[in-house]
């Protein structure tokens, strides 16, 4: 099982650590040519406007759009959540709030429940400079929320999660990622 882990920008060392971890392979993408033939696809956390800036300069818009629109299980971190919404690859229902929680809260961690992923037992979870979900459409799966705002959901194939699930030890997010692929082997 082959994962690319979107790296323009942002913390895509630890996303390969923890897939490896879960003994998939993790592949670095840069370019178009690094997305053939994944099986799952993460984008991580970062800063959403240089990473747009990336995107954009290696042509990667649309073959991701692609990827992910043919069902290719995605996980989206933080930034990763912004860069699926409307304004951006337009491939979740959502519109996400960037620094949602203010600029005075840097980072804070909070214990959500995920039960809703078929994940037992709170996942605790670190938040920095995060968005949270605005709107939604329809189809969008509200997994967990903060305050009443939505940090984790979910659309078919597409998991996002305001938060960073790859800096805590507790790899459920990513298992879902690979349990996905595993059950449409
Ligand atoms: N605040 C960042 C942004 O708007 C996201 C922060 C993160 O990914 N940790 O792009």
């Amino acid at each position: 099982m082959v994962v690319g882990v979107l790296a323009i920008q942002g913390d895509f060392e630890a996303h390969a650590g923890v897939l490896v971890r879960l003994g998939a392979e993790a592949r670095i993408v840069r370019t178009p040519a690094d997305l053939e033939g994944l099986d799952a696809l993460v984008i991580p956390g970062g800063e959403s406007t240089t990473m747009t800036l990336g995107i954009e300069r290696e042509g990667l818009a649309e073959p991701l759009r692609e990827l992910v629109s043919s069902g290719v299980p995605t996980l989206g971190t933080c930034a990763g959540m912004i860069m699926l919404d409307r304004d951006h690859l337009g491939l979740l229902d959502v519109s996400a709030r960037r620094n949602a929680f203010g600029r005075q809260v840097q980072s804070f961690e909070a214990d959500l429940d995920l039960n809703r992923l078929g994940r037992d037992g709170p996942l605790r979870a670190v938040f920095i400079r995060a968005p949270w979900v605005d709107d939604y459409g329809e189809d969008v799966e509200v997994l967990a929320e903060i305050e009443g705002h939505p940090v984790a959901v979910r659309q078919g194939n597409i998991l996002a999660v305001a938060f960073h699930p790859e800096l805590t030890d507790d790899g459920r997010v990513h298992a879902w990622l690979v349990d996905q692929v595993r059950q449409h082997a």
